[in-house]
C-alpha cells in the first residue's frame, strides 16, 4: 500500500509541476472562475462544449500542488465525456476526496483520479482537490458568479 501511495504521490507531483492543458482555450464557449480562500488557489476554467460533449477543457491560474494537479487531471478525464458522464465523475471524485469510498465506487474506473484518495485524510486539502471540479460544474451550468469553496 505504501508503494501505491508513492506512485499516487508521484502522479500528483508530476501534474502539479507540468500541468496538462494549461492556458487559454481559443473557441471556448463556457468559462468559470474558482477561488479557494482557505488556501489561496485561483483558477479559470475554459470549456468548449460541442453539443452535449466536452470538446475541450483547459485552465489557467495559480494554486497549490493539489489544486493544480487536480485541475490538470480533470482536463484529461473530462475531454470527450458527455455532460451527464462528467456530472457522474464529479460526484464520484467528490465522494473519493471526502472519504466516502462506497459512493466513489471502483477505483479502477476512476483511473488516475484515484490518486486523490489520500486527500480525504487531510480535510484542509479537500477544497483544493475539489475546487477545479466545482469550477467545471459552474462553467458547465453557465454560472455567472465566481465559484468560492466557502
Ligand atoms: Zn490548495
Amino acid at each position: 500500500m505504501a508503494e501505491l501511495e508513492g506512485l499516487y504521490q508521484e502522479l500528483i507531483l508530476d501534474h502539479a509541476k507540468r500541468p496538462r492543458n494549461f492556458g487559454p482555450l481559443p473557441g471556448a464557449n463556457r468559462r468559470a472562475e474558482g477561488f479557494n480562500r482557505l488556501c489561496g488557489d485561483r483558477l479559470i476554467l475554459y470549456l468548449r462544449m460541442e453539443g452535449d460533449v466536452v470538446g475541450d477543457v483547459r485552465f489557467e491560474g495559480a494554486g497549490c500542488a493539489i489544486s493544480t494537479a487536480s485541475a490538470s487531471l480533470l482536463t484529461e478525464a473530462l475531454k470527450g465525456k458527455t455532460a451527464a458522464e462528467a456530472e457522474v465523475l464529479f460526484q464520484r471524485f467528490h465522494a473519493l476526496v471526502t472519504g466516502d469510498f462506497a459512493a466513489a465506487g471502483d477505483p479502477d474506473e476512476l483511473g488516475k483520479l484515484a490518486a486523490f484518495s489520500g486527500v480525504s485524510e487531510f480535510p484542509v486539502r479537500v477544497k483544493c482537490a475539489s475546487l477545479p471540479w466545482h469550477t467545471f460544474a459552474a462553467a458547465l451550468h453557465g454560472a455567472a458568479a465566481p465559484v468560492s469553496t466557502e
